[in-house]
């Protein structure tokens, strides 16, 4: 399939088991979420939340049960099509020694230096560049060791949302920011996110942010789910 999913997302009975390692990090595990929904994957560290979004990006292959956007099979899509249908920020940041500017638009080359700004506003990371010296043209070291830890993140966002992908693919991506930052992020996002699908995974939920639904995982399957309100 070479069009990118629109953002109805389902994981079928899926039960998943790490090769090499042996590690069963999925059992069983359903969840459809509809074009268009946000939904909040909380859980204690180890219950397979990672593996959500390593399933979703075909990072490993699906062995048991399906995994479907919209209604097909996740490996019948051509696989840059697929991962660049996902606007993912992974829980392990990778920054180049490179500039912020660089940085940012390895999410997609072909944006323009408005875009790249845009979204470092969305990611509250455009007063913190304003602050350094050489601005966008800083170069952020190896791994990004003159970031703070948050900073990183927010890079990251900020190249995530240059991919202006119909799904949104958190995972932990505002751990290290404080809960004031986080709301002017969530408020910065609101035009942004309509219409598209959005999966956070999350230790700490978002108090500011009304999920369509919130799932609770417990040793790779769902142990509750609900709205904030019914948790
Ligand atoms: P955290 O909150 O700490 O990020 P998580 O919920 O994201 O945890 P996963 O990363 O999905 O948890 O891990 C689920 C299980 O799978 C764990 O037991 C982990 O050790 C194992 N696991 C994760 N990644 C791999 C891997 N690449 N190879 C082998 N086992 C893995
Ligand atoms: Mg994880």
């Amino acid at each position: 399939i070479a069009t990118p999913p629109a953002g109805d997302v389902h994981f079928n009975d899926i039960s998943f088991t790490y090769p090499h390692t042996g590690i069963t990090a999925l059992r069983h595990f359903s969840l459809h979420v509809k074009a268009g929904e946000k939904v909040a994957i909380i859980g204690r560290t180890g219950s397979g939340k990672s593996t959500l979004a390593h399933m979703l990006l075909r990072m490993y292959d699906t062995t048991e049960g399906a995994l479907e956007l919209d209604g097909h099979n996740v490996n019948r899509y051509d696989l840059d099509i697929l991962r660049g249908g996902i606007a993912y920020a992974p829980q392990e940041a990778y920054l180049f020694s490179d500039t912020i500017l660089n940085n940012i638009r390895f999410g997609r080359a072909s944006a323009t230096e408005a875009e790249v700004k845009e979204a470092a506003r969305m990611a509250d990371l455009d007063k913190d560049i304003a602050g350094f010296q050489q601005g966008y043209e800083t170069v952020v070291g190896e791994r990004g060791v003159m970031l703070s830890g948050g900073q990183k993140q927010r890079m990251v966002l900020a190249r995530a949302l240059l991919k202006k992908s119909n799904i949104l693919l958190l995972d932990e991506c505002l751990s290290a920011v404080d809960t004031q930052t986080e709301k002017t992020i969530l408020n910065n996002l609101g035009t942004y996110l309509q219409g598209k699908t959005v999966l956070v995974i999350t230790h700490r939920i978002f108090t500011s942010w009304a999920f369509d639904k919130i799932i609770i995982l417990d040793n790779g399957n769902i142990a509750e789910q609900g709205t904030h309100d019914e948790l």
